[in-house]
């Protein structure tokens, strides 16, 4: 491996044999996956013996997509959880926090922090992700030299890591839903629509040298942070993925309410032709004919049960919103712990608390495993526009290898050792990740982590100097 990172390292060549794998038509053991040059799966041949060179694998599965990322949050894990001396703790009292330690980041850790989160999430089982990214400017909002400044440092991170990355810049305006203006923190997300455009186009150079799957998408932050006009117009000239934040916090239906007589999915609906480009980050706060609703457009629902929970934003009807065909994928949001089975443990649970039932999020005699597992790769998949979600040929090599047995989960098979692995299982059980064939993840390590999570070190020791 070079300095520059993973992504430079030279393709292996190598093929991959599973003892099983779970493919499109189901299970299937002594699984054979070559990967071409071109970092997309070349060819699957079930029940075939391992070949000298092979990379063994005791259970391969296609990896998900993390739809979901602020990557610079990851270093605020344990800065958040002592209770505020005067009111409710609450997700606006985190963003207090959240606003303040942002407002010292410099570039550099910046970088470093992108780069141990995109390295975790590797060796959690993401084999890419949508970095919705709204750290534009220098604390105060005066603009980089290059207004792509930040947008090339989340670039190197991904190339560091081999992570595929999905870029999506994020316009952020007002600093509420009446159309306030920016304050503090804020000051760093903050442009007009035509140098957040400006922003954009800068952010299309800075990717031209990664590889062929990364992506570029649109990020329109929320109805708090851009008006009507804008998302307007972004909606319409916007290509690619179209992300957005929506549903969140019962405070912010009130403001919604208040300002377009609506419920932001209730407008969003009746003003947007909201089709399967569309990912809806949240979607936490719904009425049941808004979550039916959401389900027939095709669009993404983006859950992050992981961090919805560590900031008591509610609960995702996921019950009936999948009971209407909804697609969903998996976002690790605010890093606090980055985890696949965490995240569809959480959602599960979610939905066994609230309606005091076992299990909830699958079909009669379905495993709950499998079937959270299979809608997370489609929904992850479509959520970044990335040709992925399957071991087929074509698609691109985002596999990951699991051995339950890591967790104490030894002689699991079939759907059972989804189960074990979403249930009771972690990220000890994820051995290998390959990311459009980049083999990122050996034996349970990033071949990158020394480096990088030293740097990560030093930046968290600078800030929590500063802080
Ligand atoms: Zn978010």
């Amino acid at each position: 491996m070079t300095a520059e990172g993973v992504c430079d390292e030279a393709w292996d060549g190598a093929a991959i044999h599973a003892a099983t794998a779970l493919l499109p038509s189901g299970w299937a053991n002594d699984v054979r996956v070559s990967i071409g040059p071109d970092g997309r799966v070349a060819d699957v041949a079930t029940g075939v013996a391992a070949q000298p060179g092979d990379h063994r694998a005791a259970a391969l599965l296609p990896a998900p997509s993390n739809l979901h990322s602020h990557t610079f949050q990851r270093a605020m894990a344990g800065l958040s959880e002592a209770r505020g001396p005067s009111e409710r703790d609450s997700f606006w009292t985190w963003r207090a926090i959240m606003y303040r330690f942002l407002d010292v980041l410099t570039p550099d850790e910046i970088e470093a922090i992108a780069a141990f989160a995109f390295l975790e999430m590797q060796e959690a089982g993401f084999s890419a992700v949508a970095e919705f990214h709204y750290l534009h400017h220098q604390p105060g909002g005066t603009p980089y030299a290059d207004l792509g400044e930040l947008s090339a440092r989340m670039a190197a991170a991904a190339v560091q890591t081999g992570i595929g990355l999905t870029l999506l810049p994020v316009h952020y305006a007002q600093g509420g839903v009446d159309g306030r203006p920016l304050a503090g923190g804020q000051l760093r997300f903050g442009n007009g629509l035509d140098r957040f455009l400006a922003l954009h186009a800068r952010a299309r150079e800075v990717l031209r040298d990664l590889p062929a799957d990364t992506g570029l998408g649109t990020a329109p932050h929320s109805l708090r942070a851009v008006g009507a006009v804008d998302l307007a117009a972004l909606a319409q000239a916007a290509e690619g993925p179209f992300h957005m934040h929506i549903a969140e916090q019962e405070k912010e239906i009130e403001e919604t309410l208040a300002v377009f007589g609506a419920r932001p999915m209730e407008w969003l609906l009746d003003n947007h032709d909201v089709d399967q480009r569309w990912c809806l980050i949240h979607c936490t706060h719904m009425t049941a004919p808004e979550t039916r609703a959401l389900a027939a457009t095709g669009a993404v629902a983006g859950l992050c049960p992981v961090t919805e929970a560590n900031l008591g934003d509610g609960i995702f009807n996921g019950a009936d919103y999948l009971e209407a065909g909804g697609r969903f994928g998996i976002g690790s949001d605010s890093n606090i712990r980055i985890a696949v089975a965490e995240e569809l443990r959480q959602l599960e649970y979610s939905q066994r608390l609230r309606d005091r039932a076992r299990v909830v999020l699958a079909g009669l005699g379905q495993s709950a495993g499998r079937n959270l597992y299979e809608r997370a790769l489609a929904g992850g998949a479509r959520a970044l526009g990335r040709d992925s979600g399957a071991i087929a040929p074509g698609l691109f090599a985002d596999l990951v290898a699991i051995d339950p047995a890591r967790d104490g989960l030894p002689g699991l098979s079939g759907d059972r050792l989804l189960d074990g692995f979403v249930f009771a299982g972690s990220n000890r059980s994820v051995t290998d990740l390959w990311s459009a064939g980049r083999h990122a993840v050996r034996a349970g390590r990033h071949v990158a982590r020394d480096a990088i999570a030293d740097r990560y070190a030093a930046a968290v020791g600078a800030i929590l100097g500063r802080i």
